[in-house]
């Protein structure tokens, strides 16, 4: 099997938009486009043909592209079930336990809610690839708009069964934010202080900090962290407050 080809798109102030290319099957698909023209413009400058949109959420900085990328490309819009009213483009509605391809590549769809009530994650098993919306982030977690501290502890915990090389592919460029609020919880971690620096230098640099893998943020995340859902409930409302 091919090894999955991942763009980063940066669109917007913080989001990116990931462009997802097989080249055994020559499918390519598209995580949550927030906008279409630079999501079309990558596409096309590699010469691969969007077949597919996966969203993980209804947020519209996670599908306001939908419309105009499906209409340009007739690609299949996949997108959460529990959230069919909210994203009427969608063609197919999964949920948890259901299964998607791209190619021969399979990803399992995990329910996650909390960020918001059907919040789904796609996570490509044989190739250590999650791609978790706005439920984990580098050193954060997604706020609770429709979901509860409980849930999103269950999420935390689910996501700490993965490997550690597993790459974490969020939809924000949250990461030095979130590094600075979690030395605040955290002070004795040395390994967040040190990712803080480098995080510091890579942002004054200009460079993304995403992916992140499931074994830094079991590392530095206070989040994934957190040893109860009243604790990381306690932390969120700091962070909400910060
Ligand atoms: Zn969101
Ligand atoms: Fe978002």
């Amino acid at each position: 099997m091919a090894v999955l080809e991942i763009v980063r798109i940066p669109v917007l102030s913080d989001n990116y938009v990931w462009l997802v290319h097989d080249p055994e099957s020559f499918e390519t698909m598209v995580v949550d486009p927030a906008v279409a023209d630079p999501v079309l413009a990558e596409a096309d400058a590699r010469g691969w043909p969007i077949t597919a949109i996966w969203n993980t959420h209804w947020h519209p900085d996670h599908t306001g592209g939908n419309a105009d990328i499906k209409a340009k490309t007739g690609c299949e819009i996949i997108a959460p079930a529990a959230e069919r009213e909210r994203i009427p483009t969608a063609d197919r509605l999964v949920s948890g336990g259901d299964q998607v391809r791209l190619g021969a590549h399979v990803a399992d769809v995990w329910d996650v809610p909390a960020h918001t009530a059907g919040h789904i994650a796609y996570h490509f098993a044989d190739d250590s690839a999650i791609f978790v919306g706005d439920t984990l982030f580098a050193m954060g977690c997604g706020r609770l708009f429709e979901g509860t501290a409980e849930q999103m502890f269950a999420n935390m915990q689910r996501l700490g069964t993965l490997g550690d090389a597993t790459r974490v592919y969020c939809a924000h460029e949250y990461t030095l934010s979130n590094a600075r609020f979690a030395v605040t919880v955290d002070p004795d971690n040395a390994a967040l202080t040190a990712r803080l620096a480098e995080v510091e230098a890579a942002r004054a640099a200009g460079e993304a900090t995403v992916p992140t893998t499931i074994g830094a943020e079991r590392a530095t995340n206070p989040f994934l962290r957190a040893p109860s859902a009243a604790e990381l409930g306690r932390i969120r409302a700091l962070k909400d407050a910060a």
